[in-house]
């Protein structure tokens, strides 16, 4: 049970744009998540893709696990996770899609609760992001964090 509204089955797709919308839901290894592992893989870093952080209840994946370090970094993507910059409401079947973007955000925000209560350092990176300033990020939480939470 979630604590948020869903929106119940997806409309049919309004139009072929919507259509190409829809079937990069959920995509996996996308350009901008593939563009940042390169760049903190090139840095010497290391982690676990497309992984539950452990020492939570709920499985939920990020899309890197710094285990040592215990940062998870998400790369969201613009339309399906509200960026504020590319903010777009889609005009058909607005509805369906008020309820469905806010369920995602509301998603999101519980994620970040449920692993920052572990003790995890959650980072979300937006898909607009350049991928140079995203890693600069990362690195940093990761070297600054480190050395406080070395696994036995
Ligand atoms: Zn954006």
């Amino acid at each position: 049970m979630s604590a948020w509204e869903e929106p119940g089955p997806a409309p049919p797709p309004s139009n072929p744009n919507a259509s190409a919308i829809m079937r990069r839901t959920g995509r996996k290894d996308t350009r901008p998540e593939l563009a940042l592992r390169r760049e903190l893989h090139r840095r010497g870093l290391r982690y676990l893709v497309d992984a539950t952080p452990p020492g939570t209840n709920r499985r939920r994946r990020a899309d890197l696990v710094f285990r040592g370090a215990r940062v998870a970094v998400f790369v969201d993507g613009c339309f399906w996770h509200s960026c504020p910059v590319h903010v777009h409401r889609p005009k058909a079947n607005a509805g369906w899609w008020r309820v469905k973007l806010a369920s995602i955000t509301a998603r999101d925000r519980d994620t970040d609760a449920v692993l920052a209560a572990a003790g995890w350092c959650v980072v979300r990176v937006w898909e607009h992001e350049r991928p140079v300033a995203a890693a600069d990020r990362v690195h940093g939480l990761v070297h600054a964090r480190r050395g406080r939470h070395r696994r036995p």
